[in-house]
């Protein structure tokens, strides 16, 4: 009989509409833990605000960025991986690939200068500012079947980044083919000297950025990841903030307000 790898895993008490409580592994709606540091932070290049949009913990997002703009995205509560895919805009055929871009650059990191480089190996985006050392696109995005792979049958009904990316592609036009490999804004994925991979402790912090830029018009997919089971979330799924600038604009005021009355996306648009 085949035996079931049972990881350990974080569990949350989570109170319920009858009024008990329920104790799950599993990330339950939009929440974060009580007294969690967020820092919503600012565009990282200046420039006309286009569009400026939170993105709730364990929830997809997407958008089209102008050929020119800038899209800065915020880790508002610290080591939250940004699980992200990019096409062209034009012809989604055309999409990111990570062994154009690390083969390119000569370096399995991506870091400030780093040209994110599409399956014709022409770019997509060049990224413009980066406040944490490196960036990951190697560890992959978490779906049901490597979760229950990795940590157990338990975590089967557990939503992971490929199935967020599948119901933001059906808004597209796209879909399962579609999915390729990705980038990890914000989650540590370090390469030892070995050549061996690990998904450990983040390095990010509340309000750490990374600004992309746009070579063509791209449509850009993100995951705010709902993992559970390993570190690339700290174990407390936090927000995004995604800003878009068009830096030939008049520069706009920073604005670090609130967020609760920006929030756009919710975890029942991914169920
Ligand atoms: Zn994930």
């Amino acid at each position: 009989m085949a035996t079931i790898h049972q990881a350990e895993n974080t569990v949350i008490t989570y109170p319920t509409a009858s009024g008990g409580t329920v104790a799950s592994t599993v990330p339950v709606g939009a929440v974060y833990a009580e007294g969690s540091a967020l820092d919503w932070g600012a565009s990282l290049v200046e420039g006309a605000v286009v569009q400026d949009e939170n993105v709730a913990p364990n929830a997809p997002w997407s958008t089209v960025v102008t050929e020119g703009h800038v899209l800065t995205i915020v880790d508002v509560g610290g080591n939250q991986s940004a699980d992200c895919l990019l096409y062209n805009a034009d012809d989604p055929e055309e999409r990111y690939s990570v062994p154009d871009t690390l083969a390119w650059q000569g370096n399995a990191y991506v870091r400030t200068g780093t040209v994110l480089r599409s399956s014709e190996g022409r770019p997509l985006m060049t990224v413009v500012g980066n406040e944490i050392d490196r960036q990951d696109t190697i560890g992959g995005a978490c779906g049901k079947e490597s979760n229950t792979l990795r940590y157990g049958h338990h975590v089967m009904f557990h939503h992971g980044c490929r199935e967020n990316f599948l119901a933001e592609a059906s808004r597209r036009g796209l879909g399962v083919r579609d999915l390729v490999s990705n980038l990890n804004w914000f989650m540590n994925v370090p390469v030892e000297a070995d050549g061996a991979l690990g998904i450990v402790d983040g390095m990010s912090a509340p309000g750490r950025r990374v600004a992309v830029r746009a070579e063509t018009d791209v449509l850009v997919m993100v995951s705010n990841c709902p993992q559970m089971n390993n570190p690339c979330n700290d174990f407390n799924p936090t927000p995004l903030r995604m800003i878009v600038v068009d830096p030939c604009g008049p520069a706009s005021p920073d604005d670090a307000r609130p967020p609760s009355a920006q929030d756009t996306s919710t975890p029942e648009d991914a169920a």
